[in-house]
């Protein structure tokens, strides 16, 4: 009652993985301000530079307020009207799987779940894939072989319990500044804690490391089948745990066994010190992000991990357990409700055809496709080749962030149509659709996120939507409204898309899926503007919490599978013609393309330009002064950044921000470098495999 009399709203940072409670206050002249939630679960009051910064983010220069139909403003009922024509015609003409979605890890659940919906239940395509891709799908296809399930087993109360927290190609301190702060609180009140971090560069996250391993890129299997091994040579295996609730230990300690760890670029006594910590302390948390996921090998590199925890039955107990932690806002959220082009809501799986089967009944739906859809990268080479005809691409900027940046550029470009809603029209993406369409944006929109720990938080408007401007579920459903299937896409607003989700969440609960909230189901509109962040599942027997500390996996046979994993070398390696390899990353004050974060100019001013890092050996040896340009390139593209001269990264290795775009900087779109480079298994981009050379500009 205080609040909503204040102009206060609760609501969750738009941002990263950590997903922090937000109070927004407006002064009712469309300026807001900013202050850390201390009753949200995730972040008890703290918010980092870029959480801060929010107010600063939703003034409208920029702002798309109107559609736009190839190049002229047009009225709504026009463009809508386009879209769903154009559409149509294309899947009469060459069939539902000519025709893609392209989303996004910002959207809301329920924007995620409408779009999903008209994609695979009524179009009849499992053309929906979203940039979760780069960024956790590995995650994902690891969770699903070691668990059955895309189930985050633990929760970050587990990083104040542990005694060894692990952070494997994961610049924390960055990416996701908060847990940082959460872990730095935990050692300043337990200073016997541990901290290691394994990254090919020292970063920021490095500083409150007790050790930083300095891992040469794809050395992670290696490192974790040569922990394996020691667990099983020191007896520290929990025998108990694995003779009844895991699968192929027996298998996975034979690849183990005998590994060559000299692929690691660790010395003997590194690996030694390590694998005593690891094995001596029985509360671990190994958290891992994008240094794992964007690889060739990203899946092994998971379930390399999850072997480890597996084999000593440290995993969903207090302190203990691997922990993916995702880049984006609700990239958990998306992957919930089938946002991904290999899964359907609420974690049932698309080829599996009693769970298909269950949902088109559910939905009613017309059709529903066999096989799952198109990946990203995958599906702007269809695009490219012109299977793809039509793609409407909602939220995000392909044409900087997916690598071949160019390719994916001229693929959309040569496009028979193609529609982009965003805020803006500012993005390299936009400047190229037929049809734009105006959405809301932090700040205005309503829904639910979900974040690292599956914590599931509401995020509320408290500007209005400027100019024409419509939520994401809005305008899905008015297209899906116009291809004939109003009925099925008839919302009055979130509340009534969250509880479809919710009630469609009983039956995968009834078919053995873990994300259960049907307890839910019927919540009315005023108790979904009041619900609290909660954490799932809510089943009768398990009220959020941890998974899997009880033996129960969701495999057809019960048990944790463990994965005989083989070393591989990475997809590019080295050569005489292109020298190093190029790793790519966040930096702390900028998201993504920085259609928002470049409003700032505090944020601005942490890093004011693109730019290389180049180890001081390498830098003498190609002459690159500190300050001056160097020409990156690739097989694929090139870009051309400012030089920093810093021994942070290895030798060979150098390394460059994502977040440039052709928009910011004419040269510092880092992804046209990016060769476009896939995990077999999860699709997921090798964005930090690049081989590229470097020379003075
Ligand atoms: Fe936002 Fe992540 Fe910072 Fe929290 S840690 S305020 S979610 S960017």
């Amino acid at each position: 009652e205080e609040k909503a009399q204040s102009g206060t709203v609760c609501t969750t940072c738009p941002y990263c993985g950590v997903g922090c409670g937000v109070l927004a206050r407006s002064n009712g002249r469309g300026e807001i301000t900013i202050k850390g939630d201390k009753a949200h679960p995730a972040n008890e009051g703290r918010l980092c530079s870029k959480g801060s910064a929010l107010g600063e983010t939703t003034d409208l220069d920029d702002r798309l307020l109107a559609p736009v139909v190839n190049g002229a403003e047009a009225d709504w009922d026009s463009a809508l009207d386009l879209v769903a024509e154009r559409f149509q015609a294309t899947i009469a003409e060459h069939g539902p799987d000519s025709v893609a979605f392209y989303v996004s890890g910002q959207l809301l659940t329920e924007d995620y779940y409408v779009a999903n919906k008209l994609m695979k239940g009524f179009i009849g395509s499992g053309n929906i894939d979203t940039n979760s891709r780069l960024c956790m799908a590995s995650s994902v296809a690891g969770h699903k072989r070691a668990f059955g399930t895309d189930t985050v087993p633990g929760l970050y109360a587990d990083l104040d319990e542990a005694d060894v927290i692990v952070l494997v190609g994961s610049n924390l301190a960055w990416c996701h500044p908060v847990l940082y702060q959460r872990i730095a609180a935990a050692k300043k009140a337990r200073p016997g804690m541990k901290v290691v971090n394994i990254d090919p560069r020292r970063t920021a996250t490095s500083d409150i490391a007790d050790t930083h391993l300095s891992i040469a890129p794809g050395g992670d299997v290696a490192l974790f089948n040569g922990l394996l091994a020691e667990i099983a040579a020191q007896g520290a295996v929990d025998g108990d745990f694995v003779a009844n609730h895991v699968s192929g230990f027996e298998a996975a300690l034979d690849a183990a066994n005998g590994t060559d760890l000299s692929v690691t670029g660790l010395s003997g006594e590194e690996l030694a010190a390590f694998f005593h910590l690891w094995i001596g302390s029985e509360k671990v948390v190994t958290i891992y992000s994008q240094g794992v996921n964007q690889s060739s090998f990203g899946t092994d590199k998971v379930n390399a991990i999850t072997n480890c925890h597996l084999a000593t039955g440290r995993i969903g107990k207090p302190g203990m357990g691997p922990f993916s932690v995702t880049g984006q806002p609700n990239a958990m959220g998306g992957r919930e409700v089938g946002g991904l082009a290999n899964m359907l809501a609420c974690h049932l799986d698309i080829e599996n055809p009693e769970h298909r089967s269950a949902v088109r009944e559910f939905w009613d739906a017309p059709t529903m496709p066999e096989v799952a859809g198109l990946k990203a990268v995958d599906m702007f080479r269809a695009v490219g080749e012109g299977r793809i005809k039509a793609i409407w691409v909602i939220c995000t900027n392909p044409a900087v962030s997916l690598p071949d940046a160019d390719g994916v550029r001229a693929a959309i470009e040569g496009c028979d149509f193609v529609v982009v809603s965003d805020i803006t029209a500012q993005t390299d993406t936009a400047q190229l659709a037929d049809v734009l369409l105006p959405a809301t944006g932090w700040g205005e929109k309503d829904g639910t996120v979900t974040n690292s720990e599956r914590c599931i938080s509401r995020q509320r408007g408290v500007l209005p939507p400027p100019g024409q401007a419509r939520h994401d579920w809005r305008i899905i459903c008015d297209v899906a409204a116009r291809m004939g299937w109003g009925a099925a896409f008839d919302y009055s607003g979130p509340a009534e898309i969250f509880r479809e989700y919710a009630a469609l969440s009983g039956i995968a609960g009834k078919l053995g899926r873990d994300f259960d909230i049907s307890a839910l189901a019927a919540i009315s509109d005023r108790d979904f503007e009041a619900m609290a962040p909660f954490h799932w599942p809510l089943t009768e027997t398990r009220q959020g919490g941890r998974f899997f500390g009880d033996g129960r996996f969701y495999t057809p046979d019960g048990k944790g599978r463990m994965l005989a994993l083989e070393v591989k070398a990475p997809a590019s390696m080295p050569s005489a013609d292109y020298p190093f390899r190029l790793n790519t990353g966040r930096v702390r004050d900028h998201w993504h393309t920085m259609t928002r974060t470049a409003k700032s100019p505090r944020l601005s001013q942490h890093m004011a330009e693109p730019y290389l890092e180049v180890h001081p050996d390498d830098a003498s040896r190609l002459g690159l002064l500190p300050a001056t340009l160097a020409k990156v390139q690739s097989p694929q593209g090139s870009a051309v950044l400012r030089v920093v001269v810093t021994d942070r990264g290895r030798k060979g290795e150098v390394f460059a921000p994502i977040h440039w775009s052709g928009q910011n900087s004419a040269t510092g779109r880092i992804d046209a470098v990016v060769t476009a480079i896939t995990d077999p298994v999860s699709g997921q981009p090798d964005s930090k495999g690049a081989v590229v050379k470097v020379e003075p500009f």
